[in-house]
């Protein structure tokens, strides 16, 4: 079953009154600073506060009235989890959330405050994974992948109808990739509206199993260390049906950055953007400070995300890069 540009269309139908259209914020201190015209696609302000909204919101509202009626159970790092919690809640459908072990405290009380289920499976993603899927068997509940359904897939690709229409001239852009499903979307319909755009993943240097996948041109399982791209962390499980090969036909040149720069762009983006921008979210920007002179383009798209981050957390990270007194008010 393939997924179509009409398919994206037809999500951004559906998930309208759930998800919102988000600006397409010209960056004015990343332009003056790359000499590259930036703009970043404010994903943060979802409700959820993540673009994962789009996909869960999709996703549930393809069910049928029988599986609407017996619940969903899905495994998330966090992003994915709050988005099907907030869409179940709004349409009073049961869900239940596994996580890791590993997911940060704020993201789980997000969760819990929208009233679902959530239950710690496994040590690690990888592990969770599969004990989710098996719990969603025994239980009767429909399993949806964070990145591997294609409801999903078609519900994140409504970012890049939205950039491309919001600003034709976007000749590239940078989309955080983790299991891929937010970087298939948008491939699907960017380069099906626009077949000369460029996509540039990025992921964080450990653990990206993307990345190391695509490089590899099959699948290889990582090690899952922390990062302060949390949502970036974490496997793909091996019957991968749709995001591997999609990424794999679609990602033009993939980056790793490290979480020093992931820091700093969280920072940078605080002081200069005045955006809160989460870790795995940040590296769109850390990638553009990277690796500018590898980035084709001029008319460059930086997805930002996410802004799932711990206040405190960001503070200090903000407090390591920016010792001075802010003067502005
Ligand atoms: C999920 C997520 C991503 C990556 O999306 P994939 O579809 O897994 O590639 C990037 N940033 C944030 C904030 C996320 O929650």
């Amino acid at each position: 079953m393939d997924i179509t540009l009409q398919d994206i269309k037809a999500a951004r139908d559906r998930i309208q009154g759930i998800a919102v259209q988000t600006p397409l914020k010209p960056a004015y201190s990343l332009t003056e600073r790359t000499g590259r015209n930036i703009w970043l696609k404010m994903e943060t302000m979802q409700p959820t506060g993540a673009f994962k909204l789009r996909g869960a919101a999709n996703a549930i509202m393809q069910l049928s009235p029988e599986q609407k009626q017996a619940g969903v159970l899905t495994m998330s790092t966090g992003n994915h989890g709050k988005a099907i919690a907030y869409v179940a809640k709004k349409l009073g459908i049961r869900a239940v959330i596994c996580i890791s072990a590993q997911v940060p405290e704020v993201k789980i009380q997000g969760m819990k405050k929208l009233g679902v289920e959530v239950r710690v499976a496994g040590k690690d993603q990888d592990e969770a994974d599969i004990e989710a899927r098996s719990m969603a068997q025994s239980e009767g509940l429909f399993f949806i992948s964070a990145f591997d359904s294609a409801g999903v897939i078609a519900g994140q690709g409504t970012v890049a109808l939205e950039v491309l229409e919001q600003e034709p001239s976007i000749d590239t852009m940078i989309i955080p990739l983790s299991g891929g499903g937010l970087m298939a979307g948008m491939a699907i319909a960017a380069k099906n509206i626009k077949p000369g755009i460029r996509l540039v993943g990025v992921s964080m240097e450990q653990g990206a199993a993307m990345h190391l996948s695509i490089q590899a041109g099959q699948l290889v399982t990582v090690d899952e260390q922390p990062s302060l791209a949390d949502a970036l962390t974490g496997g793909i499980p091996a019957d991968n049906q749709f995001s591997f090969p999609l990424c794999q036909q679609y990602v033009d040149r993939s980056f790793l950055v490290s979480e020093a720069s992931i820091a700093k762009a969280m920072a940078y983006a605080l002081r200069w953007e005045r955006i809160v921008l989460e870790g795995g979210a940040a590296t769109s920007i850390a990638c553009l400070e990277e690796y500018l002179d590898e980035i084709p383009g001029q008319n460059i798209a930086l997805i930002c995300t996410g802004d799932n981050v711990a206040v405190p957390k960001l503070l200090d990270i903000y407090h390591q890069h920016y010792a001075e007194k802010d003067t502005r008010s």
